[in-house]
C-alpha cells in the first residue's frame, strides 16, 4: 500500500462527476457558497467528459417561457405521458421552471445557438428542442465549472462514499484513485453531490468484439451514479425503467432532427407504415395509452420490435425525399458532425448516401439513465413549495442519506431533463447543499482513518490479486485464481441480456428468469472479489465493473417487483404482459441494506400534481 501515496482534501461541497449535472452543480455552489471550499472530481477530463463529450446538435429541453412557447406544466404533462404516467411531477416541474435561465447562460457564455431568421427566437427543432452548433458545448460548460471550483481533479475515479461515524445515515465524503499516478485520494466533505452519469454496458450490446465500444449511450458511463448511493443504503426508484433507443443502425446516430426538422418517416421493408398495423394489439396491452399524443416512445419501439419479429424488417428511415432539398441535406449531415461523427463514417463504409438510399434503423440494447426518456435513479427530496409529504424531507435533491445530493442521470423520477435540465438540476442540488451546510446540518462529521485505510486496501486489491495470480496463468489470460475485468463484464452482460430482458430475448423476461438472473448475479458478485487488474487502467475497469454489477442487481430486483408490463418496447414481463393500472399505478422504491446486501422494495404513490392543482383551482 505504501506505493500508493494518500492525499487528503477537506471541503464543503464535493461534486462527483464533471459532466452536465456536475458542471452545473460546481458553478451554482460557488454562487451560493461564496466562501465555501468546492471541489469537483472527474473520472476523465471535464473538458470532454460525459455523454456530451463529443458535442450535441440540439438542446432538448427549453421551455421558451419568455415567448409564451411552453410552460413548466406542459412539460410535466409531456413527460408524464411519455413515461406512461410514472414520473415525479414535483421534480419535473422544478427543473422545467428553471431550465430557461440555464440555457440563457449558455448563450451568454458563447454557445452558438441557431436563430429563427423570421422571429429572432431560438430555432426550434421540435416542441422542446432548440438547435445549436454544439461541438464545443462541453468545453464551454467546463470553463464555468473551472472558474467556480477551488479545485478540479481530473482522472480520479470515485469508488466509495465515506460515511459519518458519529451519526447514522449521514455522508462524510468520498474516496477514489488517480488512474495515471495510482495515488489514493480521500475527500472529506460536508456534502457530496453525485453527478456521475448513467449506465451503459450492463446489458450485452449489439456490437461485440472489436466493435464493443459502439453503443448509443456513452461507453464510459458505468453506473457509479447508482452504485455509490446503493452501496450506502440510499433508496432508489424506477430502476426497472431501462431505456431502449430506436436509432440509425450500427452508428446509433440521432434521429431527433430527422423526424422533427427534416420530417423524415419510417417504413418497413415493403414500404408500409407498420406502426398502424400494431395499433389493436398494443391497445390490448396498454389500453387507452396508445391513443395519447404524442405516442409514448416505448409504444413506438413496441411496434418496431413486433414488426421485426413478424418478419417485416429491416425498418428504414425514409431520407430520400427530404435529402432532395439541399438545405435539409446539409442539416442531415451536420447533425452527425457535431455529435456522432461515427454515423457518417458507418454510412460511408456501407456505401449509403441517404439522398439515394433509405438507411436502416435498429433498436438498441437497454441502458439505465435518469435524464433522457426514462427516469431510473435515486429517490430524492423535492422542493419545499411543490412536493407532497412523501416526497419531501428538507432539502431539494437530497437522497435518503443526509448530506448526499444527486443531479442529472443520478436522480430518478424526472425524465426528459436532457443536457440543459441536468445542468439545471445540478444547480438546484448545489443550492440546497449550501443551505444544508448553512443550516449547520453538517456539524461534527467523523470519518476515521480506519475507514479511509480500509477503503484503500479494498480499492487496490485487484492489483494485488493480479500480481499473485499471474503466476498461475495457464495460457493467454486464463488463470484459476482471478478473472479479468473484461471476462467479468462479458459475464455480467450475458446474465442481463438473457435473463433481464435484453436483445437476446427481444426484451422479454419473467419472474422465473429474473429469479435465476439474481442467483447468477449473486455468484458473479462473489467472484468479483477475485477480479485482477494488471495496471491502473484495468483497475479502473475493475471498479467500473463492480459498479455496473451492483447497478444490475438493483435493476433486476426492481424488474421482478413490478408485476406488469408498464413500458412495452422497453421490456416485457411475459408472465404479466399487460399494463395494470389497478395495481401498479405507482412508483417503485428500493433500498439495499449495506450490512446484509439484501434489497427491500415498496410501492410509493405517484401524485399527478399539475392537473390535480388545476382541478382544485377550478372547483
Ligand atoms: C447519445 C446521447 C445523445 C444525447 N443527445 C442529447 C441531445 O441532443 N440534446 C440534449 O439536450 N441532451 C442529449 N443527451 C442527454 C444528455 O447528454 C444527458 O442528459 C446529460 O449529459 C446527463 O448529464 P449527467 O451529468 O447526469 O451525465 P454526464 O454528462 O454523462 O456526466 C457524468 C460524468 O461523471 C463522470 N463519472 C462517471 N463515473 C465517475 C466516477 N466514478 N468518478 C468520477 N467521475 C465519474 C463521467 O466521466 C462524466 O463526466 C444525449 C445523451 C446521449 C447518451
Amino acid at each position: 500500500m505504501a506505493k500508493h501515496k494518500t492525499h487528503y482534501e477537506d471541503c464543503d461541497v464535493l461534486v462527483v462527476g464533471g459532466g452536465m449535472a456536475g458542471t452545473g452543480a460546481t458553478f451554482e455552489a460557488r454562487h451560493w457558497g461564496r466562501d465555501m471550499k468546492i471541489i469537483c472530481v472527474e473520472k476523465a477530463n471535464i473538458d470532454r467528459s460525459g455523454a456530451v463529450a463529443q458535442g450535441l446538435y440540439a438542446i432538448n429541453c427549453y421551455m421558451g417561457m419568455q415567448w409564451g412557447e411552453n410552460q413548466p406544466e406542459d412539460h410535466v404533462r409531456y413527460a408524464r405521458n411519455d413515461l406512461m404516467g410514472m414520473v415525479r411531477e414535483d421534480l419535473g416541474y422544478d427543473m422545467a421552471r428553471h431550465v430557461d435561465s440555464t440555457v440563457h447562460m449558455f448563450d451568454e457564455w458563447g454557445l452558438p445557438m441557431m436563430k429563427n431568421e423570421k422571429t429572432g427566437r431560438y430555432l426550434r427543432e421540435g416542441k422542446w428542442q432548440i438547435m445549436i452548433h454544439g461541438e464545443s458545448y462541453k468545453p464551454i460548460v467546463a470553463e464555468a465549472a473551472k472558474k467556480s471550483a477551488d479545485k478540479i481533479y481530473n482522472r480520479i475515479m470515485i469508488t466509495h462514499l465515506l460515511m459519518d461515524e458519529s451519526q447514522e445515515s449521514r455522508v462524510g465524503g468520498a474516496v477514489g484513485f488517480n488512474m495515471r499516478t495510482g495515488d489514493y485520494h480521500v475527500f472529506r466533505s460536508k456534502t457530496v453531490i453525485v453527478a456521475a452519469g448513467g449506465a451503459s454496458h450492463i446489458f450485452k450490446p449489439r456490437a461485440v468484439g472489436e466493435g464493443m465500444g459502439r453503443t448509443w449511450y456513452a461507453p464510459w458511463s458505468n453506473g457509479s451514479a447508482y452504485a455509490l448511493p446503493i452501496a450506502v443504503g440510499a433508496k432508489m426508484t424506477q430502476m426497472e425503467n431501462r431505456i431502449v433507443l430506436c436509432r440509425f443502425k450500427d452508428g446509433y446516430g440521432p434521429v431527433g432532427a430527422y423526424f422533427l426538422h427534416l420530417k423524415t418517416y419510417t417504413q418497413n421493408a415493403n414500404g408500409e407504415n407498420y406502426e398502424k398495423k400494431w395499433y389493436d394489439q398494443t391497445k390490448e396491452l396498454v389500453g387507452e395509452y396508445i391513443d395519447h399524443h404524442p405516442t409514448p416512445t416505448c409504444l413506438r419501439n413496441h411496434a418496431f420490435i413486433q414488426e421485426t419479429i413478424a418478419g417485416g424488417g429491416p425498418i428504414h428511415m425514409v431520407t430520400t425525399e427530404a435529402f432532395q432539398d439541399p438545405h435539409l441535406e446539409t442539416v442531415g449531415w451536420e447533425n452527425f458532425l457535431g455529435m456522432t461523427v461515427g454515423q457518417a463514417v458507418v454510412w460511408a463504409s456501407q456505401n449509403i448516401d441517404p439522398k439515394y438510399t433509405n438507411p436502416e434503423l435498429t433498436t438498441s440494447e437497454p441502458y439505465v439513465m435518469g435524464s433522457h426518456a426514462t427516469c431510473s435513479g435515486a429517490w430524492v427530496s423535492g422542493p419545499e413549495d411543490l412536493s407532497p409529504p412523501e416526497y419531501f424531507w428538507g432539502y431539494n435533491r437530497m437522497l435518503t442519506i443526509d448530506g448526499l445530493f444527486g443531479a442529472g442521470d443520478t436522480v430518478g423520477g424526472s425524465a426528459h431533463k436532457f443536457s440543459s435540465g441536468s445542468f439545471t438540476e445540478g444547480r438546484l442540488a448545489a443550492k440546497a447543499a449550501v443551505k444544508y451546510i448553512n443550516d449547520k446540518k453538517a456539524e461534527g462529521i467523523k470519518v476515521t482513518d480506519k475507514q479511509c485505510e480500509d477503503f484503500k486496501v479494498a480499492i487496490f486489491k485487484p492489483l494485488e490479486t493480479y500480481q499473485v495470480a499471474q503466476n498461475e496463468i495457464t495460457g493467454g489470460t486464463v488463470s484459476p485464481s482471478y478473472i479479468s475485468p473484461i471476462q467479468g463484464l462479458q459475464r455480467l452482460q450475458r446474465i442481463m441480456d438473457e435473463y433481464v430482458g435484453g436483445i437476446a430475448t427481444n426484451y422479454m423476461t419473467n419472474g422465473n428468469m429474473l429469479k435465476r438472473g439474481l442467483e447468477l448475479l449473486a455468484w458473479l458478485e462473489e467472484d468479483l472479489e477475485k477480479v485482477g487488474a494488471e495496471d491502473l487502467h484495468q483497475l479502473m475497469r475493475a471498479w467500473e465493473l463492480k459498479h455496473r454489477a451492483l447497478t444490475s442487481q438493483c435493476v433486476t430486483e426492481h424488474t421482478m417487483f413490478r408485476e406488469e408490463t408498464r413500458w412495452p418496447g422497453y421490456y416485457y414481463r411475459g408472465d404479466h404482459m399487460k399494463l395494470d393500472d389497478d395495481n401498479w399505478h405507482c412508483l417503485t422504491v428500493s433500498r439495499r441494506d449495506p450490512k446484509t446486501g439484501k434489497f427491500s422494495l415498496e410501492k410509493v404513490p405517484v401524485y399527478h400534481i399539475v392537473d390535480e392543482n388545476e382541478k382544485k383551482k377550478a372547483s
